[in-house]
């Protein structure tokens, strides 16, 4: 890892020119700004498009026309057993077996339908623990379950904050609540990392330390798949979901994914919601009116797969597949670790005005930082000089540099930018 950074163009272009991902750029389209490319840090939230995309959906509208119903049989990719065409590379993105993981639905959607087997609570253990501030949608998620089983959710939701003027939730104080309500624990559900703030969580620890008191123990993923290095398998954590519209660039509204470690798939005696696309494929279109569960986390699928939008999601995984998660992940540290080097310089010159709220040594590539004395109209400069970072209410403008179409030009571009605004 290089730490002699210098802000200079020059070093930015030497540094793109020796990086071994830099072919990956040209294989997305980039938004132009009075034509020119935008700096765009937003991957975090819509990845780019990759230019393969349209013939991936391509194919399957031309098999649509070409085959109409038999597509699910003829189509080059069969649209019958077309999910899991995805599930090999999405597996390794996560860290997981394949028959641990399958895509289909919406995050939110998957994190309920998890739920439904996985928050059992009783007049024991009836309690779930989730970070503070966590995704809306998150949030409305965990408290209409708690009221979905008769539940107050005053009562039955533990949320750990940071402390009193900080940022971030110090992971001392996650474990320490998890002992604390560990007899009455029956859920913790957690980002893999905050959306606000870009807090990595450890979620080796948070699970170990949940099994230990008894708690089943899952994580939404959003901001974490395709960003970090994850072990879902070897951790044990016993759910996951996450969307592919993020750092995954499957486009708008993609398909997303699920994870149900191995210890559970065969266990018959796990409530679940049930539709057709979960039973025993060999024996589905026998449409027998007893529901026989698949053995893998294709189980909790319900409806047949919207195949376009694995088309897409098809697309980019080959992508991810080509370039690996390893060498991702090393690019993504050098490229944040010289955006905090550039706030760095900046803030010199400009007293300080710049504050980064993510945890230096618990970070993905999203760098959430605050400008003391700016507000929002800052956030709106930056867009009007072709910088798309995003503002998260009341303070906070995120960034996201990454690792497969951002470039080290791309953060040179936007220091310059921004410290011609400060
Ligand atoms: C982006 C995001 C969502 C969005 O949910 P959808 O069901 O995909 O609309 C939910 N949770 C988190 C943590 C997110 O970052």
């Amino acid at each position: 890892m290089i730490t002699a950074f210098e802000h200079t163009l020059a070093f930015c272009r030497n540094m793109d020119e020796k990086d071994p991902l830099r072919k990956f750029r040209g294989q997305f389209y980039i938004p132009q700004h009075h034509e020119r490319e935008v700096v765009y840090f937003t991957g975090n939230s819509l990845g780019l498009q990759p230019k393969t995309t349209q013939s991936y959906i391509q194919q399957e509208l031309d098999d649509w026309a070409k085959f109409g119903v038999e597509g699910h049989f003829l189509a080059k990719h069969p649209w019958m057993p077309y999910h899991e065409f995805l599930t090999e590379h999405m597996a390794k993105i996560v860290g997981a077996q394949n028959e641990e993981v399958v895509m289909m639905n919406q995050l939110t959607v998957n994190l309920h339908l998890l739920m439904v087997s996985f928050y059992r609570p009783n007049s024991k253990r009836y309690k779930i623990l989730c970070e503070a501030k966590a995704f809306p949608s998150d949030q409305y998620a965990l408290q209409s379950q708690i009221q979905f089983h008769g539940l107050n959710v005053k009562e039955a939701l533990v949320e750990i904050a940071p402390r009193e003027g900080e940022y971030h939730i110090r992971p001392e104080d996650i474990l320490e609540a998890i002992d604390r309500h560990k007899d009455s624990l029956a859920l913790i559900m957690i980002g893999g990392v905050n959306y606000f703030s870009g807090q990595v969580f450890d979620m080796k620890a948070i699970t170990e330390a949940g099994h230990k008191a008894g708690a089943i123990v899952g994580f939404d993923l959003a901001h974490a798949a395709g960003n970090l290095k994850l072990e879902l398998h070897n951790w044990e954590v016993d759910f996951a979901a996450w969307c592919s519209y993020k750092y995954l660039n499957s486009g708008p509204g993609s398909v997303a994914g699920a994870f149900v470690h191995q210890k559970h798939l065969k266990n018959t005696t796990l409530p679940q919601f049930a539709g057709w696309w979960g039973h025993d494929k060999k024996t589905r279109f026998l449409m027998d009116s007893t529901f026989v569960p698949m053995e893998t986390a294709e189980r909790w699928q319900l409806s047949n797969a919207p195949i376009l939008s694995m088309a897409a999601c098809r697309a980019s995984l080959a992508i991810f597949a080509e370039a690996g998660m390893e060498a991702l992940i090393e690019k993504s540290k050098q490229l944040t670790a010289y955006l905090e080097y550039v706030i760095g310089e900046i803030n010199n010159e400009k007293n300080n005005c710049l504050q980064i709220i993510t945890p230096k040594e618990n970070r993905g590539c999203q760098l959430s930082i605050v400008a003391n004395g700016y507000g929002k109209p800052l956030y709106e400069q930056l867009i009007a000089n072709g910088v798309i970072p995003d503002w998260r209410e009341p303070n906070v403008i995120r960034c996201a540099p990454v690792p497969l179409y951002n470039s080290f030009e791309d953060i040179f571009r936007f220091g310059e930018i921004l410290k011609s605004l400060l």
